[in-house]
């Protein structure tokens, strides 16, 4: 599928702004961003439900919709499953998954819905309405639905935000593996950075009705472009300082500065929490920085503690695996500069 400089507009909102993407043939993306920045606008214009203001959109290199041709959206073969599922109250499972065989001759539908029960682990529930199934069983109703007519692309809306977070993770990697097992494209529209990271081949990072970055996960969480793709998927500490002939001073120290191209002035230096480690014993304590705990949150595998240092205002925000003792107050640590992202904007 190819998106072609689409844009849309709502009065004086351009919830779109010359937005031009391609998914391949299999790819699974997910479309991200804080709330507003186009992800619903873009998938309605893909599937049907809305026009675009100008730009064009392929599937399989033909038009479906630009300035003159317009398939209607039951013709496009786009399948869409709604982040409430909108399945209909009133039809039992096999027939809400039925509804998405409208065209297909009678026995030839009932065969694939219940080819479609199995694949999702529904058959023994075919037979129930939609109040008497869990949220993630919900899910998977919706999901049987859309793939029924096998359709080119797949659209998902916030698809697992209704589940609680225990479920939500394995409906996730389940529906995730069924996907790529039929070999399926996929769209995914969440604003859960962590969703985004685990789920897609692919991510594509929006705001404002603009694309701000796309890559693998690992291209995207490594290497940000900027702030604004740096600060969605990671809470960063942003440390103001000063490029100086290699090194960089900043509140807490002047550290040696290797991995930035950046030329001498002011940046922020982007630390993640992990990369401040607490420095254990009283040994070791040359080029380290002293702070005051003064907040502690047990995660189980991690603690994060907040941190005041220096001159800095906001403390920083660490990340540890160490136990460390229950009745600690200064600390020492060893800012891993090595790793550190600078930005200056
Ligand atoms: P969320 O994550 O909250 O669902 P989103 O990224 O999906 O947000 P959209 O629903 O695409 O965002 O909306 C993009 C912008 O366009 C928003 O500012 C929204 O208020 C505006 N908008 C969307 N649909 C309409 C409409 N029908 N009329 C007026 N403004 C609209």
């Amino acid at each position: 599928m190819e998106v072609s400089s689409v844009s849309r507009h709502f009065d004086t909102t351009a919830a779109l702004q010359d937005i031009s993407l391609s998914v391949a043939s299999g790819e699974i993306i997910c479309l991200v961003g804080h709330s507003g920045c186009g992800k619903t606008t873009l998938l309605k214009i893909i599937s049907g439900i809305d026009t675009p203001d100008s730009g064009s959109v392929f599937i399989n290199n033909q038009p479906i919709v630009n300035g003159t041709h317009f398939i209607e959206p039951e013709q496009r073969r786009v399948g869409v499953v709604f982040q409430n599922y909108a399945l209909f109250p009133h039809l039992t499972v096999k027939q809400n998954v039925l509804f998405g065989l409208r065209k297909t001759p009678r026995a030839t539908a009932s065969a694939r819905a219940d080819e479609l029960l199995a694949l999702v682990g529904l058959s023994h529930m075919a037979s129930r309405y939609p109040h008497m199934l869990s949220g993630g069983e919900q899910q998977r109703v919706a999901l049987a639905r859309a793939l029924a007519p096998t359709p080119d692309i797949l659209l998902m809306d916030e698809p697992f935000s209704n589940l609680d977070q225990g479920l939500r993770q394995k409906v996730r990697s389940e529906t995730i593996a069924l996907l790529r097992q039929l070999g399926t494209t996929v769209i995914i529209v969440t604003h859960d950075a962590e969703e985004a990271l685990s789920a897609g081949d692919r991510i594509i990072l929006m705001k404002s009705g603009k694309i701000i970055q796309q890559g693998t996960a690992h291209e995207i969480y490594d290497h940000p472009n900027g702030r604004y793709a740096a600060d969605f998927f990671c809470s960063f500490n942003a440390i103001p300082g000063t490029i100086k002939s290699g090194t960089i001073e900043t509140p807490l120290g002047t550290f040696p500065v290797s991995n930035t191209e950046l030329s001498d002035g002011p940046v922020t230096m982007y630390l993640r929490p992990s990369h401040i480690l607490p420095v254990a014993g009283t040994d070791n304590l040359q080029n380290t920085t002293e702070g005051t705990v003064t907040g502690r949150h047990f995660l189980g595998e991690t603690e994060e503690l907040l941190i005041r240092t220096g001159d800095l205002q906001t403390p920083l925000r660490i990340r540890t695996s160490l136990r460390l003792p229950a009745n600690i107050q200064k600390i020492h640590l060893q800012l891993d500069t090595d790793k550190a992202l600078f930005f200056r904007d």
